[in-house]
Parts: C-alpha cells; structure tokens; sequence
C-alpha cells in the first residue's frame, strides 16, 4: 500500500531540506500529494501565558518572516522536474502556515487534509534533551495516521 498525501512540517531553517527531498523521494514514484506545514507559535505561549506587553507587532513580524521563506522553499520546490526526472510539484495551496502549537496543529491538518503520512525531522536526541522531548516525538504520540522521523545528521 503507498501513501497518498504526505504532510512534511517544516521548521523553515535549512534542515528542513532533507526532510522535504525525502518526502519528495517517497511520493514521486506514486505521484502522491506533498503539503507543507509551519506552525507559528504564540509568543504568549513561549513566554508562559501572561506578558505585560503588547507582541502584537513582534508576532505579525514573525508570522511575515514565515511567510517569505515558505513562498521561497515553494520556489525551489514548486518545479514539475529535476535533474533525475519527475518528481512531486508542490503548488501553493499545498503551503499551510498557522498559529498555534506544532503537534495540536499538525495532527488536526493531517486530519483535515486525509493526509495518510507526517513527515518530521529528528535530532535523535540523547540526554537532557531526550528528557525535554522534541516536536518529532510531540507529534509522534496520538498521530492519526503514520509518522517518518526523518535523521537529522547534524547532532551526531
Ligand atoms: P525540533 O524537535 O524542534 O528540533 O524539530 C524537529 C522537526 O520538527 C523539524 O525538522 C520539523 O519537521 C518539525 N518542526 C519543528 N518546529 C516546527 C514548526 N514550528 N512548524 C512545523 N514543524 C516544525
């Protein structure tokens, strides 16, 4: 059985290229659907809750920032070819950027989007870290379909 529609949740820093290239790899050969996602997340939230300022501002500059690099990853993923052949198009109403918390928002649009697999990229976390959990393991746990923890090599 293939998949059909892959969901990959990008982070928007250059590590999210080996996790989109490998999402690309599995879907090309089954011409299944490949979305991307990036989770904006509440400044309020990362600072605990109550904040005596207003981030409003901060917040819009943060989720415009996303914005620019996502409609820039669409430009080096969005051709129908590459050197080796055909692969998966990604077409701009594949792109979702939301606010919210990554693993709420990434389970509800791989259920709202039928996707059938979650693309994520790992650390392999080891140590404290491994105690502090990472959005590959977040998101693993209550998934409503499969999930690829794509190695990151950078911490080895
Ligand atoms: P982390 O555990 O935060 O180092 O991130 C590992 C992987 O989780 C990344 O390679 C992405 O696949 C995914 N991820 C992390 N942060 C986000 C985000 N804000 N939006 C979407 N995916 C994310």
């Amino acid at each position: 059985m293939s998949y059909t529609h892959l969901l990959v949740a990008v982070d928007l820093t250059e590590e999210c290229d080996p996790v989109i290239k490998r999402a690309m790899a599995i879907a090309g050969p089954t011409g299944a659907k490949v979305s991307l996602v990036h989770i904006v997340e509440p400044m309020a939230m990362a600072f605990g809750g109550d904040v005596p300022m207003d981030l409003s501002q901060l917040q819009q500059q943060q989720f415009d920032q996303a914005k620019l690099r996502m409609s820039q990853v669409l430009d080096k993923y969005s051709a129908k070819t590459d050197a080796t052949g055909s692969r998966p198009a990604i077409e701009p109403g594949d792109l979702h950027l939301v606010y919210g918390q990554p693993r709420q928002e990434i389970h509800e649009l791989a259920k709202t989007e039928h996707c059938d697999l979650i693309v994520v990229g790992s650390h392999g976390r080891h140590g404290l870290a491994l105690l502090l959990g990472s959005t590959a393991n977040d998101v693993l746990h209550g998934a409503p379909c499969d999930v690829l923890a794509v190695r990151l090599k950078k911490d080895d």
